[in-house]
């Protein structure tokens, strides 16, 4: 028997797409950070519960959304960043696709308030499995507040997937230090538990965010970075030979300020250091890559950790020499030399 072909409502779309946005609570911490970078706050605050399973709330002091466009903002491939395609050619925010909310919301319960410079009082809107509940005004600073309660409670096969509270932890950290990195010029405050983990100055300096999160260890034994090409502008901080690690944690790479998983870059720099670290530990660096939105396609996965560039040839040669080159002119620290 043939069967009939559906269209999907909204409600399961949105569920089946949460399936690739909202993989784990550190993918929900990196959407609604990446919303409050877009939003242009200067301080953002993260609180997670029990690795972020139960409680995620994430507050900052951005430009809100207004009352009437708080509902259309949980709506998928609702978004105020772009209007048309030829927009991601241009592209100066992390978020495009309009999906994150609304997915988000699909697979938990979230209360957020809002509150722009415009009115004189704030929004609060509360939403179960994507269900608004309710919507009220409320007293409120300018900038949003988003809560996240009970990720999964309507998918329980996703729910069974995620890992112990203490690994979700480490997910969620590692995240927020990526961001709180690459957005150096953003106060990052982070409680888990009700602890304070982190705070970072958000001074507009990479050197002290680093030492803030990594320690001065790690910030006293940079090499800065500077390559100038055309069509591209390398500048951050990488380690010098005496403190690489044996996994790939520390390696930070950016392209126009969103943090990317790039296995050409990363591979680039396995080659720079050969002969410098010792074979199978990884180098530690915070490389932010600035090149025309035109020569790279961000739109590769819903997650957009994964970049694709125009010209990977030319980029990997230019970050292999470049970065080998700043090696070898740096001061190596002779006890950790090797000898081949
Ligand atoms: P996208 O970020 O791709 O636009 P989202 O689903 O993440 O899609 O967000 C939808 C819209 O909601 C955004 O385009 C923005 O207008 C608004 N929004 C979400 N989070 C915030 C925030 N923290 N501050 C201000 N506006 C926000
Ligand atoms: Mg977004």
């Amino acid at each position: 028997m043939i069967k009939k072909i559906n269209l999907l409502d909204e409600y399961t779309v949105n569920k089946i797409a949460a399936g690739e946005v909202v993989e784990r609570p550190s993918s929900v911490v990196k959407e609604l950070i990446e919303n409050s970078i877009d939003a242009n706050s200067s301080k953002i605050t993260i609180e997670i519960q029990d690795g972020g399973k139960n409680f995620i709330r994430i507050t900052d002091n951005g430009h809100g959304i207004p009352s009437e466009e708080v509902e259309k903002s949980f709506l998928r491939h609702a978004t105020s960043k772009i209007s048309k395609i030829d927009d991601l050619y241009s592209l100066n925010s992390l978020g495009f696709r309009g999906e994150a909310l609304a997915s988000i919301a699909s697979v938990s319960k979230i209360d957020l308030i809002t509150k722009t410079n415009n009115e004189r009082i704030g929004t609060k809107i509360c939403l179960e499995g994507g269900n608004i509940i309710n919507k009220e005004p409320i007293g409120s600073s300018v900038g949003t507040t988003i809560i996240v309660k009970d990720l999964f409670f309507n998918t329980p096969a996703r729910k069974k997937f995620l890992k112990s509270s203490t690994a979700e932890t480490i997910s969620i950290t590692d995240m927020i230090n990526k961001l709180a990195i690459g957005n150096y010029s953003i106060q990052f405050k982070y409680i888990n538990n009700n602890k304070i983990m982190l705070t970072t100055p958000g001074d507009n300096s990479l050197q002290n965010a680093i030492r803030s999160i990594y320690g001065k260890n790690i910030a006293n034994n940079l090499i800065p970075i500077s390559i100038n090409s055309e069509h591209l502008n390398i500048t951050g901080f990488i380690g010098n030979n005496s403190i690489y690690r044996n996994n790939k944690t520390l390696q930070h790479v950016y392209v126009n300020k969103r943090y990317v998983k790039s296995k050409l870059i990363l591979n680039a720099i396995y080659e720079a250091y050969k002969g410098i670290i010792p074979i199978n530990k990884h180098a530690i660096c915070f490389l932010n890559l600035e090149i025309n939105p035109k020569k790279i396609d961000v739109n590769i996965h819903p997650t957009k950790l994964e970049i694709k560039f125009e010209d990977e040839q030319y980029i990997f040669n230019l970050i292999k020499n470049e970065i080998n080159k700043s090696l070898l002119n740096s001061t190596l620290i002779p006890e950790y030399q090797r000898q081949n």
